[in-house]
């Protein structure tokens, strides 16, 4: 059962992303086009970048989203900002380190690791630690890492980074909008973010942001290209990929509007409709939702008798991870939560594939509603499948949660 020709039945997505849209944003996704000249077409790429600042919590001059997935900013980020040789050091702690990582050796850098069991994070000091140990230029981290639910604290690491020049850039593509992300009060050079997780837009957009630290690197990269790199005394090498170089894309969004790409119109409406939605509410309400959301769902499974995964200390507040009891598959519980239920939940990847599985409370998909029935249809997947629960306290403890809120609950 479908609402469109296209029969896609209308789910309720609680996986770490994609996630449910809001319907403002689909409606803004059919605005008619607008040609990338256009002098209204400009200002909503103004305002898009306005609007992303508030979100990075910046003062700096650039954000803008790269057109692509969160991996195209990913990689913007590093080809611009990697050259050949360069040592970049990457702290691991799940399956995302090690996409930053085949990004950051693909650039040419010469790549140190240091990796944690995953569940873990790290903390700050062993970085620092590393930093001093490897004296890179650049360190590449991810701050939520979604295959195991886990939060990395960046404030040390920022500014021991700031105080020693060397750069940090973040993946911040599960957080922005869902967790805290403090761009300029914790010393980040570069935040690459997604649209599909919690800012609550489909996904093929990667907002980021980098301040002047990064710009000088762009700009030195750029004489190279025009071939005024002034001798030998400037080793930049010209920046590898045209469609991801990030000088190139600033001067398409800046001022001079240069042309680069054919901006993806329809994603900018719907970008920016999202972003607005975000400060309607406000930053802060936001993360307080989820923060409420997230003590309901884990309040409930806890009272189902579920076991968590990972250092509880760390977790997302908006991915939850649970272990999969002894004999079941998790393939069967996602299969009926899906089938039976139109309840979408994820499994994961690596060493903790089987074990366990992920629960995502981001952005529009973090609703009453979509907490209440995963804890419903999940705890009757177990019951099911024949796990030992304690049959019907889940809901009534997350509803519990809500009523004793000292907010009302609105969604
Ligand atoms: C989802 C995710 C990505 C990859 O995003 P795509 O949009 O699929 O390219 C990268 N990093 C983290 C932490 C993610 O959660």
């Amino acid at each position: 059962m479908g609402y469109t020709d296209l029969n896609a039945p209308l789910r309720t997505i609680m996986t770490p992303g994609p996630v449910e849209v809001d319907p403002r944003v689909l409606r803004a996704m059919t605005t008619p086009i607008l040609g990338q000249f256009d002098p209204r077409f400009l200002e909503l790429m103004n305002e898009t970048m306005d609007l992303l600042k508030y979100v990075f919590q910046t003062e700096n001059k650039w954000a803008f989203p790269v057109d692509g997935t969160s991996r195209a900013g990913l990689e913007a980020v590093l080809c611009s900002v990697i050259e050949p040789g360069d040592k970049v050091l990457i702290p691991i702690f799940g399956r995302f380190g090690y996409l930053l990582q085949e990004i950051a050796s693909r650039c040419g850098a010469e790549v140190c690791t240091v990796e944690k069991e995953w569940g873990q994070i790290f903390e700050p000091e062993e970085v620092i630690n590393e930093i001093k140990k490897v004296n890179p230029k650049l360190v590449v981290i991810v701050h939520g890492e979604t295959s195991t639910g886990r939060l990395q604290p960046l404030e040390e690491i920022g500014r021991f980074c700031r105080e020693n020049d060397v750069l940090i850039a973040v993946d911040a593509v599960a957080t922005l909008a869902g967790v805290d992300v403090r761009t300029d009060e914790w010393w980040l050079d570069a935040v690459i973010a997604g649209t599909q997780k919690s800012i609550g837009v489909p996904s093929g957009m990667a907002p980021l942001t980098y301040n002047d630290r990064i710009e000088k690197i762009l700009l030195a990269r750029k004489k190279v290209e025009r071939g005024l790199s002034g001798g030998s005394s400037n080793n930049s090498r010209r920046i590898q990929s045209n469609y991801l170089d990030l000088s190139q894309i600033q001067d398409y969004w800046g001022p001079d509007h240069l042309n680069h790409h054919t901006e993806a119109t329809t994603m900018l409406y719907g970008l920016r409709e999202g972003l607005r939605i975000i400060k309607e509410e406000g930053l802060e309400a936001r993360l307080k939702r989820h923060q409420l959301h997230e003590k309901a769902l884990v309040d409930g499974l806890e009272a189902m008798g579920v076991e968590l995964y990972g250092d509880k200390a760390h977790k997302m507040t908006n991915v939850t991870c649970i272990k999969v009891p002894e004999g079941i598959k998790d393939e069967a519980i996602r299969g009926t939560l899906i089938n039976d239920f139109g309840v979408e939940i994820a499994t994961t990847f690596g060493p903790l594939k089987g074990q366990i599985l992920r629960i995502g409370s981001m952005g529009y998909s973090c609703r009453k509603e979509n907490i209440l029935k995963v804890l419903g249809a999940l705890e009757a997947a177990l019951i099911k499948y024949g796990a030992k629960v304690n049959r019907g306290e889940a809901l009534q403890t997350a509803l519990r949660v809500y009523e004793n809120s000292s907010e009302p609950v609105l969604i």
